[in-house]
């Protein structure tokens, strides 16, 4: 990709904000656009647009364009997954950018952000449903109220004190809420499906590796739940298959430390 141009990774002055994965599907090829300025998020930020130009290498294949529009539920399967897939080799020893005690800290901060991204994703969706649904969620107050009600119900062990102002009026910083109504359930299911593909390259890489790129590869073609099960995971959200992930990423993590 660097040699064909396609990478913009650099952040410089006047360039638009943000990180994405672009497409240009007559030439069948990816375009990563970051702004890099050498801190660590940029290096996991380059790695999730990794997984989604993945995805559209692993889909060229496909004749038509139709079969090439993925449910988002999985496209963020592809960019979540290879995060984590790349763990191994984050550190020098093995053409990455950490020393190891460095690397380790990194997948620690990584694994633990996943955790409490669920309960913070189970605010914005439930807030979401709330506001987009009913009279009271033209009301400014309201919704101070119903954020704050929500993050006492997903996040009770997040100690907000003297800065309860900041924490009830956290729906004003979410860009989803105000301009993609109903969008960010998504990227839940999505991490949970990571994590199992996680799971399976724990016990065996070759063999994850081989079955994410095969559902990569089948693009649009397949119901969600079939392209979670060629990657090896279950589209699920129920509570036995959150423990399951929980536990697990509780366990690297104690590893790690240690
Ligand atoms: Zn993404």
């Amino acid at each position: 990709m660097e040699r064909e141009g396609l990478l913009d990774l650099g952040n410089r002055k006047g360039k638009a904000p943000g990180a994405y994965c672009s497409e240009f599907s007559v030439r069948q090829r990816p375009f990563i656009f970051a702004n890099s300025v050498g801190v660590r998020d940029d290096v996991r930020t380059v790695l999730h647009e990794s997984g989604h130009a993945f995805h559209v290498f692993e889909m060229n294949h496909l004749p038509y364009i139709q079969h090439q529009q993925i449910p988002m539920e999985f496209a963020e399967v592809a960019s979540m997954t290879m995060e984590l897939l790349a763990a191994p080799y984050l550190s020098k020893e093995f053409g990455g950018f950490y020393t190891n005690p460095e690397a380790a800290r990194d997948r620690v901060e990584h694994l633990e952000r996943i955790i409490l991204f669920w309960p913070y994703m189970a605010t914005v969706d439930a807030f979401q449903q709330w506001a987009h649904t009913r009279p009271e969620g033209a009301d400014p107050d309201a919704c101070d109220a119903k954020w704050l009600e929500l993050q006492r119900r997903f996040m009770p062990g997040m100690d907000w004190n003297g800065l309860e102002a900041e924490m009830m009026t956290g729906w004003q910083r979410k860009q989803h809420i105000h301009r993609s109504p109903f969008y960010y359930v998504e990227y839940g299911l999505a991490q949970l499906g990571a994590v199992q593909v996680w799971r399976n390259a724990l016990h065996d890489q070759a063999a994850s590796l081989a079955r994410y790129r095969q559902a990569l590869a089948r693009g649009g073609t397949q119901s969600l739940p079939a392209l979670f099960a060629t990657a090896g995971a279950r589209f699920a959200f129920d509570a036995g298959t959150l423990r399951e992930a929980v536990e697990l990423i509780e366990s690297v993590i104690a590893q790690l430390e240690d």
